[in-house]
């Protein structure tokens, strides 16, 4: 049985569902797969301390992390190359160690593509207005513009956030219209709009409700969350009352795993195994 080591890097990860998803996956193909949490603050660590981590890691053989909050942007320093679009999003969330090279890639945009490709295959993505600019922003904006959004609003409470992603997306789909849009005009916005994507940590447990008044949905907007716990947001239960077509969290989720997983070891997972999986978790 071939044997496997893998991590995830960040703070505030104890209750991941990651080590679970990826060990029962390799145990299907026979794989001696061991997949750890190296949560900072737990390690005692802080992000200054990163560059000391990864060295360690990687004198430990492991074969692949998951890199998350806070360490996505730092981590790109400490690699010897990126795929096109870990470079392009400025994001790495998976790194693959291949004999003394890091690799740094990004499933978090592949995976919510391949979400909404499943999720929503058939909705109108002409127009999209996008809540919140920051991680998870930056992938679900490339994924909409990847899946083929003509124009892309992107709200953010931050505007220079918001300004700074539009920037940076504008630079890489120059063929469409991508533009801050303020919060008070949120309303005219989606009048106009085909689907929201929702990308603000508004719904989870620490910051309860949600980003926009329930008046705002209507059933021919379709609604995007990517918070995933709870999977059942406010936003998630509100949108389907209101008649909307809605695709939760869990398909980013579930789907950058599945990615991670093949990176990592080279087989293709059994996505429906793991999205049942999933369920039980
Ligand atoms: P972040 O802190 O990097 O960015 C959040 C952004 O939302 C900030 O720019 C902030 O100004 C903005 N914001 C907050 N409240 C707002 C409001 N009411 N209106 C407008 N803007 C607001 O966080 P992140 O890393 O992007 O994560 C956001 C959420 O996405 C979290 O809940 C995280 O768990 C989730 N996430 C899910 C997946 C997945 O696979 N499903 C992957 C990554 C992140």
């Amino acid at each position: 049985m071939s044997s496997l080591l893998c991590g995830l890097i960040g703070t505030g990860i104890g209750a991941s569902l990651s080590p679970s998803l990826h060990m029962a996956e390799g145990r299907h193909h026979g794989l001696d797969y061991r997949y750890r949490i190296l949560d900072l603050v737990e390690l005692g660590l802080g992000v200054e301390d990163l560059p000391a981590l990864f060295e360690r890691v990687r004198g430990e053989g492991y074969r692949g992390l998951n890199i998350t909050h806070p360490c996505k942007q730092r981590i790109i320093g400490l690699l010897d190359e990126l795929s096109p679009e870990a470079s392009r999003l400025g994001a790495v969330n998976t790194v693959l160690f291949d004999g003394d090279r890091a690799i740094g890639h990004n499933t978090d945009w592949s995976g919510f593509r391949r979400s909404l490709d499943r999720g929503l295959p058939d909705v109108r993505v002409e127009r999209v207005v996008q809540l919140g600019a920051g991680g998870a922003g930056a992938a679900v904006g490339y994924a909409t513009l990847d899946r083929g959004a003509r124009d892309l609003t992107i709200v953010d409470a931050d505007p220079v956030r918001a300004g700074q992603l539009v920037e940076t997306l504008g630079t890489h789909f120059t063929d469409r219209r991508v533009s801050v849009g303020s919060p008070d005009r949120l309303a005219r916005l989606l009048a106009d709009a085909d689907g929201l994507v929702h990308a603000t940590p508004m719904g989870m447990a620490e910051h309860p409700g949600m980003a926009l008044p329930a008046e705002l949905l209507r059933p021919d907007l379709w609604v995007a969350e990517v918070v995933y716990r709870p999977v059942e947001t406010e936003l998630v239960r509100t949108a389907r009352a209101a008649g909307a077509r809605v695709l939760t969290g869990t398909g980013m989720t579930l789907y950058q795993a599945v990615a991670a997983f093949e990176i990592f070891t080279g087989i293709a997972p059994d996505v429906e195994r793991m999205a049942a999986y999933m369920d039980t978790l």
